[in-house]
């Protein structure tokens, strides 16, 4: 697949970032390649955006502290920041928290300039299907992804029937619980039932 050239002036964000220089453009060939799934099995909106944001982290590690080596895992960075700064997340993982507590304070970090650095799923979205105009090439050849969750949530629930009655035959729950998966929206951060978020991503067209 051939990349195509991208404009200077543009509303996208990550599209800024390689044109500022922040970032090497030749990251947007990895990007195709990790999501078009044409050579490799393709990687999730969310894990290139993660690893994405990784690489910017990097980056800005690197431009603070030029001559100093980072000795850590900017997975373990960019998921505390994330976690704390960005979801608010009630339940941080103690450990998670302790280590990008220490990460920061040991290399004078500023987590809130780091974590407001970093790009959101729905930008990177953006600039693989309108930037760089690439879909998954599997997706399409496979059963529709809609389908695939309502059958894995129907099997979920089946299996989740069984400790429900028991618990429910224990007294430790009433007879009319209701076990309901959701799933976190990557547009809204809204916490949706799974048959509503599926029926929202199956409306999006193409898939
Ligand atoms: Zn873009």
């Amino acid at each position: 697949m051939e990349k195509k050239s991208v404009s200077t002036v543009t509303n996208c964000h990550i599209c800024n970032i390689l044109n500022n220089g922040i970032l090497d453009k030749s990251i947007n060939g990895w990007l195709i390649d990790h999501y078009s799934g044409e050579h490799i099995e393709p990687l999730s909106i969310a894990a290139l955006t993660n690893r994405f944001n990784e690489q910017l982290l990097q980056y800005y590690f690197l431009k603070k502290h030029p001559n100093i080596d980072s000795t850590f895992d900017f997975e373990v960075l960019r998921e505390y920041l994330q976690e704390v700064y960005l979801d608010n997340d009630d339940h941080v993982d103690s450990k998670l928290f302790f280590m990008g507590n220490s990460i920061i304070k040991h290399f004078e970090l500023d987590p809130i300039y780091l974590a407001t650095r970093l790009v959101a799923p729905h930008s990177m979205q953006h600039h693989l299907q309108n930037c760089l105009e690439i879909r998954q090439d599997k997706l399409s050849s496979e059963e529709s992804i809609p389908v695939k969750f309502l059958q894995a949530t129907e099997f979920a629930h089946k299996i989740l029937q069984s400790p429900l009655d028991v618990a429910i035959n224990n007294g430790l729950a009433s007879v009319d619980t209701q076990i309901v998966i959701y799933v976190k929206d990557m547009e809204t951060g809204e916490m949706l039932p799974i048959k509503e978020w599926v029926m929202k991503i199956s409306k999006k067209g193409g898939i």
